[in-house]
C-alpha cells in the first residue's frame, strides 16, 4: 500500500518516523511545509523539512524537537558580534545544512533535489519532498503590520495577537511533478497531526495539490493535533480562528470538510466522535500522544489500519 503523509515540523515528524519505521514504511512518501523557509545570514533555511530530515536520521535534538543533538554556536555568537540579528537559533552543524542547500540552490537545483541530497547524506530512504519548488512564505500581520513567520513564531514567542495570515506567493507557485506523482499513487493520504493553519493548509493551498489528493482516489485520513482542545506543542490553538474554526477536533474536521475520509481524535476527545461520525466521518479513537518511538508507530499502524478498514 503505497502512503502519503503531509506533515509540517513537530507534529509532522513525530508522524513521519512513526511512519517510516511501521510496517507501511517501505512504500512511504513524506511532503513537508516551505512555508516556514526563511533567509538568515544570506542563507537558505527550511525548518519544517530540516525537523523532518533530522528526526528521521535520529540527529534530532529530542529535547527541544527542532535542530541538532551535541550542537554548539560558535558561527551564530561570531555572527552576532558583527551585529548581525541572532534570534533565529542557528547551530554550527545546522548551519552547514543551510550552507549547503543555499549553495546547491544557487547552482540552479531545484528545492526537492537539495532535499533528496540531504536526506542521501542521512542515510533516509523515504522520500521526503517539499510540496513546491516556489517561494511560499507565510505572513502573519500584528501590531498593524506583516511580519514573516519566523519574526512571529521565534522572534515574538507566538505572543503578537494575530490579526491576519497570507501565504505570500501562493498564487504563482505550483506543485513539484514529484510531489504529484506520490499523491496520485497513493493508497492513502495522511494528514499529520499538524498545526492545520502555518504547516497543512500550506501545503494543501498549494495549486495542484487537491487537483492531485482529488484525483488520486486516496483515502484521506487525518490526525487531529489537539488533544482535550489543547495543542500538545505551539501555537495552533491561538490560530484556528483565523480558519472560522475551533481548536479542537470539530475545528479539524471543519477545516478538512470535503477533504478527508475519516479522523483520528484523541481518547481524552472521544465524547465528539458522535457529532463527528453524524457529518459522516469515519472517527478512530485512541492515544494520540506520541512520545517514544513506540508511541508514534503504535498511532500511526493502528491510524492506517483504520484507514484501510474502511477504505
Ligand atoms: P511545527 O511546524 O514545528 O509547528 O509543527 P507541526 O505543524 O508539524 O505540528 C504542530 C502541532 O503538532 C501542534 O498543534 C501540536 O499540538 C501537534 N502535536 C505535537 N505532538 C503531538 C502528539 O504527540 N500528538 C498529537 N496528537 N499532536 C501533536
Ligand atoms: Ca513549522
Amino acid at each position: 500500500r503505497r502512503i502519503t503523509l503531509l506533515a509540517g515540523g513537530v507534529g509532522g515528524a513525530k508522524a513521519a518516523e512513526g511512519l517510516m519505521h511501521s510496517r507501511y514504511g517501505q512504500h512511504a512518501t513524506v511532503i513537508g511545509n516551505t512555508g516556514d523557509d526563511d533567509r538568515f545570514h544570506g542563507l537558505w533555511v527550511s525548518p519544517d523539512l530540516d525537523t523532518l530530515v533530522y528526526s528521521l536520521a535520529d540527529h534530532i535534538d529530542r529535547q527541544r524537537g527542532w535542530g541538532r543533538q551535541h550542537e554548539s554556536y560558535q558561527t551564530l555568537n561570531e555572527l552576532k558580534a558583527y551585529g548581525e540579528d541572532s534570534w533565529m537559533t542557528l547551530g554550527d552543524l545546522d548551519f552547514a545544512t543551510h550552507i549547503y542547500r543555499t549553495n546547491q540552490l544557487n547552482q540552479g537545483k531545484s528545492l526537492t533535489q537539495v532535499t533528496r541530497s540531504i536526506c542521501r547524506r542521512f542515510d533516509i530512504s523515504m522520500p521526503v519532498l517539499p510540496a513546491t519548488n516556489d517561494v511560499v512564505q507565510t505572513r502573519i500581520r500584528f501590531n498593524n503590520q506583516w511580519h514573516s513567520f519566523q519574526e512571529y513564531f521565534v522572534q515574538h514567542r507566538c505572543q503578537p495577537e494575530i490579526e491576519a495570515i497570507d501565504y505570500q506567493g501562493i498564487r504563482q507557485a505550483r506543485i513539484t511533478p514529484e510531489a504529484e506523482a506520490a499523491i496520485s499513487r497513493s493508497d492513502i493520504i495522511l494528514l499529520a497531526p499538524s498545526n492545520p493553519v502555518v504547516s497543512l493548509n500550506v501545503i494543501l493551498a498549494i495549486p495542484g495539490v487537491m487537483d492531485a489528493i482529488r484525483n488520486s482516489q486516496a483515502y484521506v485520513l487525518a490526525i487531529s493535533p489537539f488533544i482535550g482542545g489543547k495543542t500538545v506543542k505551539g501555537p495552533a490553538d491561538k490560530m484556528m480562528h483565523l480558519l472560522n474554526a475551533s481548536s479542537d477536533s470539530q475545528g479539524v474536521a471543519s477545516v478538512y470538510q470535503g477533504l478527508i475520509d475519516g479522523l483520528v481524535i484523541d481518547k481524552q476527545d472521544k465524547d465528539d466522535a458522535l457529532a463527528l461520525r453524524q457529518q459522516g466521518l469515519d472517527v478512530c479513537v485512541m492515544p494520540t500522544l506520541m512520545s517514544s518511538l513506540d508511541d508514534k508507530i503504535r498511532v500511526i499502524e493502528d491510524a492506517l489500519d483504520s484507514a484501510l478498514a474502511w477504505s
